[in-house]
């Protein structure tokens, strides 16, 4: 579903662009919000939730499913913890659909559904583990990267159930904005993967954007 935002970006507390195979790592309070806006179109951005105030916590596709009865996330979706809670509510969306069923690509699915030779490529997993590397004061670790979701990327559930990685739907300027239901840490792998459709072979920089709680 289409949404535009009221939300003007001079308005905005913060603002980062991010490079492809770079990540963000920030904390978004209750009420606030955050947009990522995909820059050059095509972009596919591999992002993760926790609590704050209890990092176990955390997106869970599963239950933010279950609850919605939609396999897409858009406008409206609500984020669901494994705790399900509600972490945060999608409120624009000028993209219209977003996937949290394909994962995040690793050196071990570029192994797979590549090439042995892939192995070494860049992947969102690096970036995530790099993250949580060079931010102990998250608390976070390895153990703590679990299933994501891929905003902008368009990822099709087949008839039989199955997944393809299809040419992206989103283009310049395009963007999601999310209201933080608790206080929520942001964690985002901008995707530099060079072998599928989603970024169209050319990954480029995502802006995140927060605003105040109103
Ligand atoms: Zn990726």
């Amino acid at each position: 579903m289409i949404k535009e935002s009221d939300f003007k970006m001079d308005t905005a507390i913060s603002r980062e662009v991010v490079d492809a195979g770079d990540y963000y790592f920030k904390v978004v309070k209750k009420g606030e919000r955050v947009r990522i806006t995909d820059l050059e179109g095509n972009q596919a951005a591999d992002t993760l939730f926790y609590n704050a105030n209890n990092p176990s916590e955390r997106y869970s596709a599963m239950d933010t499913l279950r609850e919605q009865g939609n396999a897409y996330l858009t406008a409206e979706s609500v984020l669901m913890s494994n705790l399900s809670n509600p972490m945060l509510e999608i409120v624009a969306d000028t993209c219209g659909r977003h996937d949290t069923l394909g994962g995040a690509c690793s050196t071990e699915s570029n192994t797979v559904r590549y090439a042995l030779e892939k192995r070494c490529m860049h992947a969102c997993r690096d970036s995530w583990l790099l993250a949580v590397a060079e931010h102990p004061e998250y608390d976070l670790t390895k153990r703590d990267i679990s299933h994501n979701i891929n905003f902008f990327m368009n990822v099709p559930v087949t008839a039989e159930g199955g997944l393809t990685f299809a040419d992206g739907i989103s283009a310049p300027g395009k963007y999601v904005e999310l209201e933080a239901k608790m206080d929520v840490i942001v964690l985002v792998s901008n995707c530099p993967q060079l072998n599928n459709p989603c970024n169209a072979y050319n990954p480029t920089p995502v802006e995140i954007s927060v605003w105040e709680a109103a």
